[in-house]
């Protein structure tokens, strides 16, 4: 079974999915199985980083399949010992060789890391890639509305996609009001918090309400404030599971009980401060 996933288009006109499939803290080989489950069930946007050291995984299941490469959204990151004009662009050949593929649908710069101020240099690098025809769609990750106001006034292209962290806990609503007013895509990373929320009682009460998880009722939640999702998962039936997102609507009130949940619940890295 193959469910049909809506997309968003970006500031250049390419269409991204709105529902990806994230693979952090994911060894190579489960990699391939993961994607390759992933796709079988009808993902075709797959979201890795050169620190996840499984881009060779991600690219052994894209080979592997049968799905055109017009067909698929492969998204990679930047990591921040790689940051500056030269070292970004040798970075990203890097993982297109790992990757095994001739291009990316989008490139990001994992973390504005901003005590090394090489944000900009790098985003350079993203532009030439970008003008090169390397990649279709060029972007940032955990910029702060600081970061991406600087960015965008010191440089020429507008970030498509800044992905953050972004769960009930941890709305971010600073930084999508930023994304907004640059028309740039919020794309949430740790959708479902890794799990952490799974066992509230307002999402658990949602859930039963409609028939669904609570896993569900969060990536809906997601879906119905217009952002994209990357869900990880090396569980099949959750992989598929967290695609079924089509058959069911949160209500007003359930919308904002979630957004009530909201407690600066961050579980990665400050941005402000993280440098690597
Ligand atoms: P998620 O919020 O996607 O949660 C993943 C966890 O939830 C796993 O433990 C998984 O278990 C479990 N899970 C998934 N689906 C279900 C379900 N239906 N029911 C119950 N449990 C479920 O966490 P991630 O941190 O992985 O974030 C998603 C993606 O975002 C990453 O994989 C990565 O691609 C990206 N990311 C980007 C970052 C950045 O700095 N740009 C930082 C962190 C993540 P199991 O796998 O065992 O099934």
């Amino acid at each position: 079974m193959s469910t049909m996933i809506p997309t968003v288009t970006l500031n250049n006109g390419l269409e991204m999915p709105q529902v990806g499939f994230g693979v952090f803290q994911v060894g190579n080989e489960e990699t391939t199985a993961a994607v390759t489950a992933a796709l079988e069930v009808g993902y075709r946007s797959i979201d890795t980083a050169a620190i996840y050291g499984n881009e060779e995984g991600v690219g052994r299941a894209v080979a592997q399949s049968a799905i055109a490469r017009e067909d698929l959204f492969i998204t990679s990151k930047l990591w921040i010992s790689e940051m500056g004009y030269d070292a970004t662009l040798e970075a990203f050949e890097d993982s297109l060789e790992r990757l095994g593929l001739d291009y990316l649908d989008l490139y990001l710069i994992h973390w504005p890391a901003p005590q090394n101020d090489l944000y900009i240099q790098s985003w350079k690098a993203l532009e030439k890639l970008y003008a090169q025809g390397k990649v279709r769609a060029i972007g940032v990750s955990n910029f702060q509305a600081e970061h991406l106001n600087r960015l965008i006034s010191a440089t020429d292209i507008i970030p498509a996609v800044n992905q953050v962290e972004l769960h009930p806990a941890l709305q971010n609503r600073e930084v999508q009001a930023a994304n907004a007013e640059h028309g740039v895509i919020t794309e949430a990373w740790s959708p479902l918090a890794q799990g952490a929320l799974l066992s509230d009682e307002t999402i658990l009460g949602i859930a039963k309400a409609h028939q669904v998880s609570a896993a569900q009722v969060i990536l809906r939640w997601h879906l119905q404030e217009d952002r994209v999702i990357i869900p990880k998962s090396v569980t099949p039936s959750r992989i598929s599971a967290n695609l079924e997102l089509f058959g069911f609507e949160l209500t007003a009130g359930e919308l904002d009980s979630i957004n009530a949940l909201e407690r600066d619940g961050r579980t990665g890295p400050n941005p402000d401060q993280f440098n690597g």
